[in-house]
């Protein structure tokens, strides 16, 4: 009989209930969470599915053949997500990033980014609107995503190694690819770009200074991100993550940094710039910067909030439930203002800051159906 770990729809446990709404609850567009985060940044999963099959986030043994993705009736339409995107615009959300799974796979994304673009914050202007990719369909779809709106691309990879590459990815998938993605997003101005690299120690380690040499100067700003224990499926162990400050000093050692100032509040990556001769921050070598989700909780001011694919709003990368607000969405009943009162309901009760009680008490290790919805389901 077959062993496997993960059931069907295990991730998709039951959704948490809904707060009640006090009657003539009052909204002044800015809502902020039990710990006094607003709510700023809204990351959009568009779709559960990839072509990618990388060990950290999609492991082949459990997303194969037979692991079975949400029906297409069950994902939010654009309709519908554009309408809940201008709900949390009216309270506060003024960056947007779609992500996935691979956001490039949802057919006729750019419909939607085309819808998103439309939208407008309470004071009129437009709302940031960025995307978060593999880069495997990026030169084929760069320029379609900026005449439709878009503003900026994050692509990820792991490495220039073209043989480390097509092991990470796990689907044999070549770096000259990415790399061509890459070139076609600047040469459409889906910029400013930046590329992220999850390290893991033993893996791809060796990759961080040819990594670094190569978009130095490029205009392309390089995040190392320390590999995280997010879902339950990746088999996450301490051993494999290189501390951030490891990989500052490893860079320090032929390429000079100096630190740089936070450009936005709730940046999840600390800054740092390369150094002319004279030790100084010089824009023309540009920026780095390492995301140190493990080794340096940086929940204090987080304001970011994630929805998932079929419309389940999460408050942290690491919960293990969300709201279903696609039920509210689908019900005609429901105005946009009672929307935006449960959306302002449910984050005012948010306490969520998993990344500082794991540094506290540890990682919490336990895995398997119930836990921790995948990285894939609600995006980066
Ligand atoms: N497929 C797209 C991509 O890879 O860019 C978007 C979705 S992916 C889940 C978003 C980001 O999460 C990627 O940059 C990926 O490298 C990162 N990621 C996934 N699993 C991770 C993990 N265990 N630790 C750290 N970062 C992870
Ligand atoms: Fe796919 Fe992105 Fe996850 Fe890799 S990190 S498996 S590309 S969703
Ligand atoms: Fe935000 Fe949760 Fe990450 Fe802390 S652990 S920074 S609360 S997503």
């Amino acid at each position: 009989m077959s062993e496997r770990v993960i059931p069907l729809l295990d991730q998709r446990h039951p959704s948490l209930p809904l707060p009640p709404i006090a009657e003539g609850h009052a909204l002044n567009g800015l809502t902020l969470d039990g710990l006094r985060r607003p709510l700023s940044d809204l990351r959009i999963s568009v779709t559960d599915r990839c072509n990618f099959r990388c060990s950290y986030c999609m492991p082949k043994e459990v997303f194969d053949k037979d692991y079975v993705y949400l029906p297409h009736k069950q994902l939010l339409n654009f309709e519908e997500i554009s309408r809940i995107a201008s709900v949390f615009a009216s309270q506060g959300v003024r960056k947007i990033r779609l992500t996935g799974g691979e956001p490039l796979l949802r057919k006729n994304i750019e419909i939607l980014i085309a819808q998103l673009a439309a939208l407008r914050t309470p004071e009129g202007l437009p709302l940031d609107l960025t995307l978060t990719t593999n880069g495997s369909l990026l030169a084929r779809k760069a320029q379609s995503l900026k005449d439709a709106g878009l503003q900026r691309v994050t692509v990820s990879l792991d490495g220039l190694d073209d043989a480390v590459f097509r092991t990470m990815n796990d689907v044999d998938f070549p770096v000259a690819d990415v790399l061509a993605g890459i070139e076609a997003a600047q040469a459409a101005g889906l910029g400013p770009i930046k590329v992220n690299m999850v390290v893991k120690r033993g893996t791809n380690d060796h990759e961080i200074l040819p990594m670094a040499r190569h978009f130095r100067g490029s205009g392309i700003v390089l995040r190392f991100i320390e590999y995280m224990d997010v879902g339950a499926t990746n088999g996450w162990c301490m051993d494999e993550v290189l501390p951030s400050a490891e990989v500052i000093r490893l860079l320090q050692t032929e390429l000079p940094l100096v630190p740089l100032d936070p450009s936005a509040p709730g940046e999840t990556a600390a800054r740092w710039g390369y150094a002319n001769a004279q030790g100084e921050y010089d824009p023309a070598l540009g920026e780095i910067g390492v995301i140190s989700s493990v080794t340096q909780a940086f929940c204090g001011d987080c304001n970011r909030a994630r929805l998932s694919t079929e419309g389940r709003l999460y408050l942290c990368l690491f919960a293990s439930q969300g709201y279903d607000l696609r039920q509210l969405l689908r019900d005609p009943t429901q105005t946009d203002t009672a929307l935006a009162a449960m959306v302002d309901a449910i984050w005012r009760g948010r306490t969520d800051q998993y990344s500082v009680l794991r540094s506290l008490r540890g990682p919490d290790t336990a895995s398997g159906p119930g836990h921790r919805v995948e990285m894939s389901y609600i995006g980066g």
